[in-house]
């Protein structure tokens, strides 16, 4: 049993840290929303009245916080997480956020002496609610063997991908593959209506042929085949179209910094931004079935 520090109880981060009141770890969570403190306290953690007090009262300080910019506010302010976390400390982000903000946190963390590790997830709130999400994680070894067992009480793969920033890289680099094969899966099925050919026998045809991906068997964006996919429910999400894009935009930052060539990448970025701007942003971002499939062709 650990003493944590969990700052960041929105969506993701007030389930996760009810799982892991749930595994008998003492929390000391924060949010800058009252409600959000008032429902951990509810499930039997503290409230603690501000970041340095959630900060000084753990072992290991996890967030969940919005994006970069957040991060850094909480970790590196006057009042924030290194200013004020115990000597010998873990710092584990999850936040899904720049590769630079998570390598600039982990460097100024360890010139404080504080291990620091950016451990996106995937997985979405039902993960998060299930405690079967997956760790996408960045930092040294000795770390990740602190962070794991804590890891586990909130998810089901916990995987190691390498130094400070290979957690971002992971989750940035298979959201982008997954936009865009999303995208192809969605024209696929518009194109294939248009030709006359029925959406189930594409499926079974495509389910079992080379152009076979998650997006199509897993989480199909037309209605009939995959029962449990969000196109079956008016694309409630599931996974929003607006995270999508965040994560895009993220994507193609990092592509612009190395100048690294992501072509389909930016026109996954173009096409969920026209999405979310056409009010599909809170939507599941499977739900671009609908939005391609009433784009007029150009003359
Ligand atoms: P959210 O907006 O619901 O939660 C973020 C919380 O951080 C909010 O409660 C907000 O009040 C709090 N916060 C913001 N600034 C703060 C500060 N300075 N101090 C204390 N608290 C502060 O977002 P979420 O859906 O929980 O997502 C969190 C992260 O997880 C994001 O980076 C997101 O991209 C990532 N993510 C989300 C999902 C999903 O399905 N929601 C899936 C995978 C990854």
């Amino acid at each position: 049993m650990a003493t944590i520090g969990f700052i960041g109880l929105g969506n993701m981060g007030a389930p996760m840290a009810a799982n892991l009141v749930k595994a008998q770890h003492r929390i000391a969570g924060y949010d800058i929303v009252a409600e959000a403190r008032a429902a951990l306290a509810a499930n039997g953690g503290h409230a603690a009245a501000g970041i340095a007090e959630a900060a000084a009262a753990g072992d290991i300080v996890i967030t969940m916080l919005p994006a970069g910019p957040q991060v850094r506010a909480v970790y590196l302010g006057p009042d924030g997480i290194i200013a004020h976390a115990r000597p010998g400390a873990l710092l584990i982000d999850c936040s899904t956020i720049d590769v630079e903000t998570a390598r600039l946190v982990a460097a100024t963390a360890a010139a404080k002496g504080l291990e620091m590790l950016d451990a996106p997830v995937s997985g979405g709130v039902i993960g998060a609610e299930a405690a079967t999400l997956t760790f996408m994680v960045g930092g040294g070894d000795a770390a990740f063997a602190r962070a794991e067992p804590v890891l586990r009480a909130m998810g089901r793969t916990i995987v190691h991908a390498g130094p400070a920033g290979s957690g971002q890289t992971a989750k940035i680099c298979n959201n982008m593959i997954l936009a865009a094969s999303m995208i192809a899966v969605c024209e696929g099925f518009a194109l294939a209506e248009k030709l006359g050919l029925p959406a189930q026998t594409l499926f079974d045809i495509c389910s079992k042929s080379t152009s076979q991906c998650w997006a199509m068997t897993g989480y199909c964006p037309v209605p009939g085949p995959v029962p449990a996919a969000p196109s079956n429910r008016g694309y409630a999400a599931g996974f929003t179209a607006a995270n999508m894009l965040k994560d895009l935009r993220l994507a193609q930052q990092a592509a612009g910094a190395t100048a690294a060539a992501t072509p389909l990448g930016a026109a996954a970025a173009n096409l969920y931004q026209l999405y979310v701007d056409s009010g599909g942003g809170a939507f599941d971002f499977s739900g671009i079935m609908q939005f391609l499939a009433r784009v007029e062709p150009s003359k």
